[in-house]
């Protein structure tokens, strides 16, 4: 049976619970366990800190694990990465104080850099030629220059905001990081086939999101234009309606471009537009 090891509690534990959840598996009882057993596929979950997991996963402890991409590049363990899962969005940043007079990244030389990511800061100052004494502390990284423990950061940033907050400014974005499914590398074939009914499930989730059904009444002159606006899965659904000279038209838009699309296929005559949420698009 498949073990699967997923961030206990933090940023990352939230979405993993919810993925598993959507892709039809309920995890047996509370968070206290270290062990929990699922339904709805045939795995055990194991919870543990996010910087634990790809170790867990090297080490055959689990099978897989959900961890984002900036602890698997920092443990720098050997395990594949199946797939993204398109949550846990942030990057790994360079950051300095605002008033610091940053020229560009020589700046950097000779200066004391806080950080929880010493590896992927020193591989960078390496290919860089930056030589820079690299300071690791395990948290708070973002106060470190205002109480003289460092001259700038590396550190995650999403928003920014913490950044602001504590007079600092983003001025090299490193690396991009996001949730990953990661597996062990000597995997036998049941669990390797396990493994791509799993990813099969949370690959119609992932791309499902931000997705949406939308169905329309429209003028059966016009739906060529229309079908050419549209590049659903394969193209869209039409189907006739008892009124003469028009038809139902069926696709599936994503989120970003619905209201340019919307508009546009109202100009072509549109009417009845309704849209729907998407929950799987299995392709
Ligand atoms: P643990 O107790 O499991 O060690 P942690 O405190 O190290 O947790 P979290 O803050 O819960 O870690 O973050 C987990 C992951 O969430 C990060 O490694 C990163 O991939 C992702 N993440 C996304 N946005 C942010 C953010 N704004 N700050 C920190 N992590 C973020
Ligand atoms: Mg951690």
């Amino acid at each position: 049976m498949l073990q699967i090891a997923i961030q206990a509690k933090g940023r990352l534990n939230e979405d993993t619970m919810a993925l598993l959840a959507d892709a039809g598996i309920s995890v047996a009882g509370g968070k206290r366990k270290l062990v929990a057993e699922t339904t709805g596929f045939p795995m055990r979950v194991l919870y543990l800190r996010d910087d634990d997991i790809p170790q867990a996963v090297e080490t055959g402890v689990a099978d897989i694990g959900i961890v984002g991409m900036n602890e698997v590049a920092e443990k720098n363990c050997d395990i594949a990465e199946v797939m993204r899962l398109g949550f846990g969005s942030c990057r790994l940043s360079l950051a300095v104080p605002r008033n610091a007079g940053y020229t560009g990244s020589g700046w950097f030389e000779g200066k004391r850099i806080a950080t929880s990511y010493p590896n992927i800061l020193r591989e960078y100052f390496k290919k860089q030629g930056i030589a820079a004494d690299i300071h690791e502390i395990a948290g708070s990284v973002e106060i470190a220059p205002a109480v003289g423990m460092a001259d700038a950061i590396f550190d995650i940033v999403s928003s920014g905001g913490t950044l602001i907050q504590n007079g600092l400014e983003e001025v090299v974005q490193v690396l991009r990081s996001e949730a990953v499914l990661v597996r062990n590398r000597h995997l036998n074939a049941e669990k390797l086939a396990d493994i791509e009914k799993l990813q099969f499930r949370f690959r119609s989730i992932v791309d499902s999101r931000d997705m949406k059904y939308v169905l329309m009444n429209l003028p059966a002159e016009n739906v060529e234009t229309a079908a050419a606006l549209l590049p659903g899965m394969r193209s869209p659904t039409v189907l006739p309606l008892a009124a003469e000279g028009w038809c139902s038209l069926h696709v599936v838009i994503h989120e970003n471009e619905l209201w340019e699309k919307i508009e546009r296929l109202k100009a072509l005559g549109a009417e009845g537009i309704l849209v729907l949420a998407l929950e799987n698009m299995i392709r």
